[in-house]
């Protein structure tokens, strides 16, 4: 990405919202907002930065650095909001895919118990509890697989035997 300022440019309405970093459903927000609110005369001079194989200029936030205002992603969502926002981006950017990866197959991932945590659309699922020993987290796919056996009165594969080859996964699951 290569960013620059906002002056120059023709009007607000050119600007885009990226909801990988911004959040789901933020752009109609984050432009409302700015329609309604921002005045380039007395507010920080917004940073825009064009994308790699994308059209059009996209919307970082603003220049506050010395000035009486907080990062725009805060002001118009809140601190709780823009440091989680801030971590996902991170993760994006160091193309970190969110969730672990379960132990029994190698191949999904969950997304861990974490309080007061809010799961994004786009995270994986819970995960389930391994019959195995009981206390050991795996996908939920696994979780349906252990379930399966168990109701079939098949033995289930122990702790040492895993990862387990997944259906449908053509093997990638064993390392
Ligand atoms: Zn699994």
């Amino acid at each position: 990405m290569e960013g620059r300022s906002y002056e120059g440019l023709a009007s607000l309405a050119d600007i885009q919202v990226d909801e990988r970093f911004w959040g789901n459903g933020s752009a109609p927000v984050v432009k409302e907002w700015l329609a309604e609110n921002y005045d380039p005369d007395t507010m920080p001079t917004l940073q825009v930065a064009s994308i790699a194989g994308r059209e059009g200029v996209w919307l970082l936030g603003w220049n506050s650095d010395g000035t009486e205002y907080e990062p725009l992603l805060t002001l118009i969502f809140g601190e709780q909001y823009a440091r989680r926002q801030l971590d996902r981006a991170q993760a994006l950017a160091a193309h970190v895919e969110p969730g672990v990866v379960c132990p029994r197959c190698h191949v999904n991932r969950y997304m861990p118990y974490v309080p007061g945590q809010v799961r994004e659309l786009d995270d994986p699922a819970p995960p389930a509890l391994s019959r195995v020993d009981n206390a050991t987290h795996i996908c939920s796919q696994c979780g349906d697989a252990e379930a399966m056996n168990d109701f079939a009165g098949l033995p289930l594969p122990p702790k040492e035997d895993w990862p387990v080859v997944v259906p449908g996964s053509f093997g990638q699951g064993r390392l």
